[in-house]
């Protein structure tokens, strides 16, 4: 009785269920007649009760749903489920068809569902989705590709139909091998550069970002691939722009700048206080306008990615001291103080030397520029376990909080009477940045308006596979006839004053042919070649110079305003200097050159750089061109890039000791009959005696000075002799 009542309260349940839902529901027997139908499945069939129950399914006048329905009565097992999307009276249905069987009875239930309204917003947003200027891809969780807008398929040259429901891997379509750290889950969007080059060279930047529900379930992810190939070549466009306006304004400055040092050095004669006034603004006017042009062109050269950096182990002392030493004048004037703290046991920091002393000249000349009169500057260096950081404080104007976030940004300056007075231009701390972080650095700044700054920037300590490439220095003074080659007549006279005030007699050539010739029949000491000669013919001459073998030993220095750099090197250039010319440099890579070229190259290795850097000045005073190598690595990189005439060796040295570098010189047959002279403060390691067996001699350190010349001077002549 309880039973009964039971099941009659659960089928009122279920007709009130099935009356309310907004779906219809249709019940039918194992024959496909209707027994039930609730008015939800009335309205959207348009059939009334009347009409269909006690009919076969065929009756609801749906051939598609009959037909589905047959299909499940049919089937053997009469257990699977299945759909039909049709659309009636202009709804868009999609009817499920499942089978039921209990103990008493088996039949089939119809679920209707109206989906046009779901439709009507999926079409809506398909019609977003295909109307936007950049191609999208959605992927299901199972990363099949549930849509594709016709943007991207032009943008991949694939139809749609072919990309539709395929699970074809997002890299592979735009041309990459499948990225294997590629994680479309992880919770943040992220953005790659890809070039594709089918159908049409294309720059896009491809984001994918994950699509999740509002349980955060993952369902899958979208790709927007937005083109950014006009972007891309206005940017280089620009650069190339700014690049060729810079390289236009410099060859007029080089010769500016050129004579009125000259005149104000007195070469033009006499000067009176006015001219020498009047010339020294002209001077300083001039030199922040080369300044500027370098800031231009660094910044093309970083944007365009061209730029050359050459990392080596750093002595950060002696960059510091460097770029304080370019100061001393200002500060004195200024009555500003400096004051270095740098440990003694400052480890090695990996960077390119140019480029830090850059970085340090910007952060000094800032905290000076930015400082009343009297300040204190003080630049500090540190180290943990993976940088070493160098900071420069100041005590002046200091910054606000708001400008610090946009300090290291490109022109910007904070606006102020006072900094707007001083003048600037905003760059040279965006390219401290981006110098800083190719290096594999950072950079920052803490400030108290009123009270003064410090700027720091870190640099990664250079790891033991980071070898120096030591570079040749000659005696000096030596004289010889250099080859100046020059398109501009008027850069070649400057540079041949220069020169000729240094006691070198130069011949100077127009054009390649003529460089060429006269390289031939006056074998010059040294080449100077402006590159950009008869529109960059000047590579070409390197070229043939260096693979010409009457020409190949002179050694070229590159001067150009072209910054390639790494080309020269490439091409065998010794040297490269960039214009407007700094006559100082050029004096000294000519004088090395040449005293190179003239003289014994002695090889000095020692760790210990005042001792090294002590004999390397006195071998030099004597007419030796020396290279300093600080370890046995470096040692070997100088003799396989020039092979010296004799080497004085420590042998406790790190990363590679003397004993170590013994051995490799006498397994290569190119290096084994090269004199080493052993210099060491220890007992010799008697169990290694083979290795010292092979030492032209060995000197005890302290050394004496003149028993070193004697032997360095008797070994070589024993030399030329046998
Ligand atoms: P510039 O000095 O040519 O304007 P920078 O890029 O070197 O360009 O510096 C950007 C701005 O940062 C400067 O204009 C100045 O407002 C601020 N700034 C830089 N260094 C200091 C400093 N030591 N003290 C105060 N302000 C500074």
């Amino acid at each position: 009785m309880d039973e009964t009542r039971d099941e009659r309260r659960a089928f009122t349940h279920v007709r009130a269920l099935m009356t309310h839902t907004g779906e219809g529901f249709v019940a039918l027997t194992s024959a496909g007649d209707v027994r039930l139908m609730n008015e939800a499945a009335e309205e959207i069939l348009g059939r009334t009760r009347a009409e269909g129950v006690g009919q076969p399914i065929e009756a609801l006048g749906v051939p598609e749903l009959a037909e589905t329905t047959r299909a499940v009565i049919a089937a053997a097992d009469c257990s699977r489920p299945r759909s039909v999307s049709l659309v009636l009276h202009g709804r868009d249905l999609i009817c499920t068809v499942a089978p039921y069987h209990d103990q008493d009875s088996c039949g089939v239930v119809v679920t209707i569902r109206d989906q046009s309204e779901l439709t009507r917003s999926r079409k809506r947003a398909e019609a977003i989705l295909q109307s936007t200027a950049d191609g999208l891809i959605v992927y299901s969780s199972q990363s099949r590709i549930t849509f594709v807008n016709n943007t991207a398929s032009l943008m991949l040259g694939i139809p749609v139909e072919e990309l539709i429901e395929t699970d074809r891997d997002l890299w592979t379509l735009c041309g990459l091998q499948p990225l294997e750290t590629f994680d479309p889950q992880r919770g943040d969007s992220q953005v790659r550069e890809v070039t594709l080059e089918q159908p049409v060279h294309r720059v896009v930047d491809v984001r994918t970002d994950p699509v999740v529900d509002d349980h955060d379930m993952y369902l899958g992810y979208v790709a927007t691939i937005h083109d950014v190939t006009a972007e891309r070549e206005i940017g280089q466009m620009k650069n190339e722009f700014v690049s060729t306006v810079s390289h236009e304004l410099r060859t007029p400055l080089t010769s500016i700048k050129g004579y009125v040092d000259l005149i104000l050095d007195g070469d033009a004669g006499e000067i009176n206080d006015t001219q020498r006034e009047f010339l020294t603004i002209v001077k300083e006017n001039s030199d922040r306008l080369v300044d500027l042009i370098n800031d231009l062109l660094d910044i093309s050269r970083i944007e365009s990615g061209r730029i050359h950096l050459k990392v080596q182990p750093l002595q950060v002392a002696g960059r510091i001291k460097g770029a304080v030493d370019t100061f001393r004048a200002v500060l004195d004037q200024a009555g500003h103080t400096v004051t270095i703290e740098v440990p003694d046991d400052l480890p090695l920091a990996a960077g390119d030397p140019d480029r830090v002393g850059q970085v340090l000249i910007n952060f000094i000349s800032n905290a000076i520029k930015y400082s009343p009169e009297g300040g204190n500057v003080r630049v500090r260096a540190e180290a943990d376990d993976e940088f070493v950081r160098v900071s420069v404080s100041d005590e002046g104007i200091g910054i606000a909080e708001e400008d610090l976030a946009q300090l290291f940004t490109k022109f910007y300056r904070v606006d102020s009477k006072l900094t707007r007075e001083i003048g600037g231009t905003g760059l040279g701390l965006s390219i401290v940045k981006s110098i800083i972080e190719l290096l594999g650095g950072q950079v920052g700044c803490e400030s108290t308006p009123g009270e003064g700054s410090t700027f720091w920037f870190t640099l990664p300590l250079a790891s033991a596979d980071l070898v120096r490439m030591p570079t040749i220095e000659g005696p000096g003074g030596v004289g010889g006839t250099i080859l100046v080659v020059d398109q501009n007549p008027e850069v070649a006279d400057l540079i041949e004053t220069y020169l000729f005030k240094r006691g070198y007699d130069v011949i100077k050539a127009h054009s390649a042919e003529e460089a060429f010739d006269l390289a031939i029949s006056e074998s010059p000491a040294v080449i100077t070649v402006d590159v950009m000669i008869e529109d960059g013919k000047g590579f070409d001459l390197l070229q043939k110079l260096t693979d010409t073998p009457m020409t190949s030993r002179i050694p070229v220095v590159v001067l150009s305003i072209v910054c390639d750099e790494g080309r020269s090197q490439r091409m065998g250039a010794a040297n490269y200097l960039e214009k407007p010319i700094d006559r100082e440099k050029l004096a000294s890579v000519i004088d090395d050159l040449v005293g190179s070229v003239a003289s014994p190259v002695i090889l000095v290795v020692d760790d210990d750089r005042r001792i090294n850097d002590l004999l390397c000045a006195n071998l030099k005073s004597l007419g030796y061109a020396v290279i300093a190598a600080y370890d046995g690595r470096e040692a070997m990189v100088a003799v396989h890039a020039k092979r010296p005439h004799m080497i004085l060796l420590d042998l406790r040295m790190p990363v590679m000791d003397g004993y170590q570098v013994m051995e490799k010189l006498r397994e290569d047959p190119e290096t084994a009959d090269i004199p080493v002279v052993i210099m060491t403060a220890y007992h010799l390691d008697d169990s290694r005696a083979d290795v010292l067996g092979y030492a032209a001699a060995h000197v005890c350190k302290p050394i004496d000075e003149n028993e070193l010349v004697g032997r360095i001077h008797e070994l070589l002549t024993e030399r030329e002799s046998s």
